[in-house]
């Protein structure tokens, strides 16, 4: 049986570029259904099978303008090993904010990837190590108030970026796209 994905758009699409509007609380039907096109997207996104059959590329996270839609919601999932178990984080978050970060920076050292950009772009995206956000999860559907660090808060900052209008290559410095920071974690 055949199954549709949510389509993303690429980043000569203005939409990206947007401003996104705050979502009302409780999500509308319409908003719900978009938390659970790009969850869906996401978590298949890292089955081999499914990228082949659907040309998905693998994502740890999806935002609401990437597929079009203005509006300040996005999605995170991670899933790790531990011995034989996977332990799944995934979070939906809606109007988020960034209400304090570390002043240490990381990176990850093979540099960032974005469904919405098909061009390699080399170079380190340097985040704040540590951040503190506070949102709407429209997945345990609270009020919410995270701590991430590794590799959970680049993509949290990734993501939020993109509520933002800022893709990941913005960050990159053209003229030292390698350069170090001191103190700064590879991860
Ligand atoms: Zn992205």
């Amino acid at each position: 049986m055949s199954k549709k994905y949510i389509d993303v758009i690429l980043d000569d699409d203005p939409l990206l570029r947007a401003e996104n509007a705050l979502v009302s609380i409780p999500l509308s039907a319409e908003d719900q259904q978009l938390v659970d096109s790009m969850l869906e997207y996401v978590t298949d996104s890292i089955i081999e099978e499914k990228q082949l059959e659907y040309n998905l590329k693998p994502a740890v996270g999806m935002a609401a303008p990437q597929v079009g839609v203005n509006k300040q919601i996005f999605v995170v999932r991670l899933e790790e090993y531990e011995d034989d178990d996977i332990i799944v984080e995934q979070y939906a978050l809606v109007n988020p904010k960034i209400i304090s970060h570390s002043e240490q920076m990381s990176f990850i050292k093979s540099g960032e990837g974005c469904l919405s950009v098909e061009d390699e772009y080399e170079g380190y995206v340097y985040r704040h190590a540590r951040v503190t956000i506070q949102a709407y999860d429209a997945l345990s559907k609270k009020d919410v108030t995270l701590r991430a660090r590794g590799f959970l808060a680049v993509a949290m900052q990734h993501e939020y970026d993109h509520l933002n209008g800022i893709l990941f290559y913005d960050r990159i410095d053209k003229n030292e796209p390698f350069k170090v920071i001191e103190g700064a974690i590879e991860i």
